[in-house]
């Protein structure tokens, strides 16, 4: 399957129109008919504001069903997502938008963002609860019913991922890494468009839009959209859905809940795990509970999803990742990339459909990554059993994993050290029950006083 990732979720929701695609508080807001068109006036809405095919749109906003209208909107235009974490600061989205020179900054009007000043780009607003001046500009408009025309290479997206240098490095994903992925992960976990979808992700990372949303998009699934994770409202909606997809963190939640239980699984097929690992404390304590084993995954920004666990039960194991996806290859290497036996402990390299073409205008970033003969060095360290299962065991890469989110020690560093009387600072993660782990800074004061 290849083309515009739009074009191939469209020709793939006929026969089932009628179906909601998406609901939000609860209600149906567009069902896989009527996608197209509110697609198409975002389209409208992005093409009247200047944006053309190949330009950056950066989007800093929350969940909500406008968040992925206006995404499906950029990539059917031809042009290329540059989504941000919510959180980001002021200072952090200049940066962002001096690298990739977007054409349009989205954004809702509570989030930090830069002034016109520090960054000179035009603007449109989105609002968590859907209002903005770019819906309201896509609702004057006649929707533009047309998907651009691209190649497997075309760039859909660029997500930066922070640097061990506190400078942040965009991964470049094309059509063709995602629709192979979620082609992959629509075979590995067997859905249908009997399957519903409960999300609680965050859009802008890689496991809500590539994972959750992919998949959902990718099988006319209906997606219960939430805003964020919340353990209550979550088990609340369960009992409505077939699928959840979750971070450790989510999952360690539901746990500490007593409402959480078997009856409130009782329609669910599939929970998955990722982004950070499961402790198979959780994951025994989650079988006791509901009598299902979480399927864990093993992904990253720059290829998406990598291993996956067997689908079926007795496939689903603690501490493990499972085995490479379809198509993806994936080796154990020591020193001088040598190739290391079943149970030796190594770096993991990656090659495959999925991997991304390099980081955005850093070829000596994309160097230090990609050897010439096309692997990635991931950065994790981890060994094969006999049979091929991988288990990642840590992360040559100075890299925190607090909640799922990916913190570098540098992006702390930095500013804590031009913090005044701070001398030396080193930053660190530390096993976290909640957050996986959490983030320490070891600090030398000037006690000039
Ligand atoms: P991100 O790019 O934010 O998705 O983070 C990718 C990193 O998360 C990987 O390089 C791993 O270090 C880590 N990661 C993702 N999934 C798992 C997992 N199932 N177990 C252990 N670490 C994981």
């Amino acid at each position: 399957m290849s083309g515009n990732l739009v074009a191939i979720f469209y020709a793939r929701h006929a026969g089932f129109g009628a179906k909601p695609a998406i609901l939000w508080n609860d209600a149906p807001v567009v069902d896989h008919a009527g996608l197209p068109a509110t697609v198409g006036r975002y389209r409208a809405a992005l093409a009247a504001l200047g944006v053309r095919r190949g330009d950056r749109v950066m989007v800093k906003t929350e969940n909500s069903p406008a968040f992925i209208y206006t995404y499906l909107a950029v990539l059917a235009s031809g042009a290329i997502f540059v989504p941000m974490n919510a959180a980001y600061t002021a200072a952090e989205v200049a940066l962002l938008i001096e690298d990739a020179e977007p054409a349009l900054l989205v954004h809702a009007a509570t989030t930090p963002v830069p002034d016109e000043a520090a960054a000179p780009v035009k603007r449109a607003t989105l609002e968590p609860d859907g209002t903005g001046s770019l819906p309201d500009l896509a609702a004057t408009l006649e929707p533009d019913l047309t998907v651009e025309p691209v190649a497997d290479g075309d760039l859909a997206a660029i997500l930066f991922t922070s640097g061990t240098t506190g400078r942040s490095k965009g991964a470049m994903l094309s059509h063709g890494n995602l629709s192979s992925n979620v082609a992959a992960l629509h075979e590995a976990w067997h859905f249908s468009p009997d399957d519903s979808i409960l999300h609680a992700l965050p859009l802008f990372h890689a496991h809500g839009l590539f994972v959750a949303l992919h998949l959902a998009l990718y099988n006319a699934c209906a997606l219960v959209m939430l805003p964020k994770f919340n353990a209550a409202e979550v088990i609340a909606r369960l009992g409505r859905v077939s699928v959840f997809m979750g971070v450790p963190t989510y999952y360690a939640r539901l746990l500490a809940d007593a409402a959480f239980d078997r009856a409130a699984c009782a329609s669910i097929r599939l929970f998955v795990s990722g982004s950070a690992p499961l402790l198979p404390s959780v994951f025994d304590a989650f079988a006791a509970r509901t009598g299902h084993r979480i399927l864990e995954r093993y992904g990253m920004t720059e290829a998406v999803m990598i291993t996956s666990n067997r689908y079926e039960q007795a496939g689903r194991i603690a501490g493990t990742v499972g085995f490479p996806l379809p198509g993806v290859s994936l080796n154990i290497v020591g020193a001088e990339r040598r190739p290391l036996p079943p149970g030796e402990v190594g770096e993991i390299e990656i090659r495959g459909p999925n991997l991304c073409a390099g980081y955005w205008r850093r070829p000596e970033a994309t160097a230090e990554s990609f050897h010439a003969d096309g692997c990635f060095r991931t950065g994790d360290t981890g060994f094969k059993d006999a049979e091929g299962r991988v288990s990642i065991v840590g992360r040559s890469k100075d890299l925190i994993i607090s909640g799922g989110f990916n913190v570098y020690p540098a992006e702390v560093e930095i500013p804590l050290a031009e913090v005044e009387g701070v001398v030396d600072v080193a930053v660190f993660g530390v096993p976290h029950p909640d957050f996986g782990e959490a983030v320490v800074a070891a600090v030398t004061v000037d006690r000039a006083d």
